[in-house]
């Protein structure tokens, strides 16, 4: 007899709904917050220099920029790549708007590259069909926190002097053959937002190795100044002479110095979330109607969300009726992403449907299950318990 669904009546796995991702917030990081408020300096202060020399020390790079979210170090990054009108820029569709806009932003064309089905990390191939005269960077993301082929990436994108920005928003810890996201990509970019892998409220930053592009990215985020108030301060500069057009993308000394305490506890963090999804992995192989991506055997993967991938044509339920069932029995399961291009904004500027049909297929079967630190196994069990149930009542 199978137990009726939550969503038809019966009894749910949980009443409290299980969110898809949580901040993980210890008392030192209160307190390290606390004690920069009671220091000089709010903004722009040593937190953010020691923010930055520890993130470019955890991911072996010799820049890192910080700026106020992870959108801003997109902006920041494709900035200081030099893209502008005419200019084309090849992207994934399974990733946030977030990725695309940035090149919208500064006036250049984001172009659509297709996924490979086992991974959904965009692939190679797909990227080299895309370049054309007009292209001047690739912009890979790295999905559910898996690196892309940034060798073969690399080779693309070199080959015709393009730029590499990595969108590594999911990918803080991860390792690609050896070598840390954050070192490989001309440049890449990471968010700090609560649902990231470590968070400073709001936040971002650019890592690079190149000392041109982190001068670009240190004016972009500060108006396009020269100099910034401490080394005017210290200069005795009556102003600082702006040579771009900038912004207030600036971080703060608060953020920065939860920042300093969260990424001290990056190791544990990325230990549980693996821990986590090597649970959710085991019991998944069992189920027939589940298909997880595949996990390459050269990276760690920093495992920032838990996608699957459903058998929908076994189904007797489309993915979102599987998605309001689970959330029926208290399982906060999400969906990541849409097509960049099926957003309406996109839609007006004219990309067609279709463009990227392995990205457009895996959309409609796929579903991210809840992962965080904080989670327990019991957690990751009742996900387990609603899944079964759910998928067993829409089985054929
Ligand atoms: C979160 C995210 C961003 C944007 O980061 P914010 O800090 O929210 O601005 C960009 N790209 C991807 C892939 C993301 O997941």
């Amino acid at each position: 007899m199978a137990e009726t669904l939550a969503l038809r009546g019966g009894t749910p796995v949980r009443t409290m709904l299980l969110p898809y991702a949580h901040q993980s917030i210890d008392e030192d990081d209160v307190q390290a917050v606390v004690a920069a408020l009671r220091s000089d300096w709010l903004t722009t202060g040593p937190a953010v220099e020691a923010f930055e020399r520890a993130v470019a020390s955890a991911v072996e790079s010799r820049h890192a920029v910080a700026v106020n979210s992870g959108t801003a170090a997109l902006h920041a990054a494709v900035f200081a790549a030099g893209i502008g009108p005419g200019d084309e820029v090849v992207t994934s569709p399974l990733t946030f708007a977030a990725s695309a806009n940035a090149v919208l932003y500064l006036g250049g064309t984001p172009l659509f590259a297709d996924v490979r089905p086992d991974t959904l990390n965009v692939d190679p191939a797909e990227v080299e069909a895309r370049v054309t005269r007009k292209t001047r960077a690739i912009l890979p993301v790295d999905f559910a926190g898996q690196p892309c082929d940034l060798d073969a990436l690399g080779r693309v994108a070199h080959a015709r002097g393009l730029n590499m920005i990595e969108d590594a928003a999911h990918a803080l810890g991860a390792t690609h053959k050896g070598r840390p996201v954050g070192a490989i990509a001309d440049l890449t970019t990471f968010s700090f937002h609560p649902v990231k892998l470590i968070t400073t409220g709001e936040g971002g930053v650019v890592t690079t190795n190149r000392d041109d592009l982190a001068a670009r990215l240190r004016r972009f985020r500060n108006h396009g100044l020269e100099t910034d108030f401490r080394e005017r301060t210290a200069l005795g500069m009556p102003y600082s002479p702006m040579v771009d057009l900038g912004y207030n993308y600036r971080l703060s000394d608060l953020q920065c110095a939860l920042g300093i305490s969260q990424l001290s506890k990056l190791e544990p963090l990325l230990k549980r979330r693996a821990a986590i999804a090597e649970r959710y992995v085991a019991a998944l192989v069992e189920m027939e109607l589940v298909k997880v991506p595949a996990v390459l055997p050269d990276c760690r993967h920093a495992w920032h969300i838990f996608p699957i991938l459903l058998e929908t044509q076994r189904l007797a339920a489309p993915r979102d009726t599987v998605l309001a069932a689970l959330r029926a029995e208290g399982i906060g399961a999400t969906v990541h992403y849409v097509p960049v291009y099926w957003h309406p904004y996109y839609e007006r500027l004219g990309y067609p449907r279709g463009l990227c049909p392995r990205a457009e297929a895996a959309y409609e079967r796929l579903l991210t299950l809840p992962l965080f630190p904080a989670m327990t196994n019991a957690d990751v069990d009742d996900v387990l318990t609603a899944l079964r149930k759910v998928l067993g009542y829409y089985a054929r």
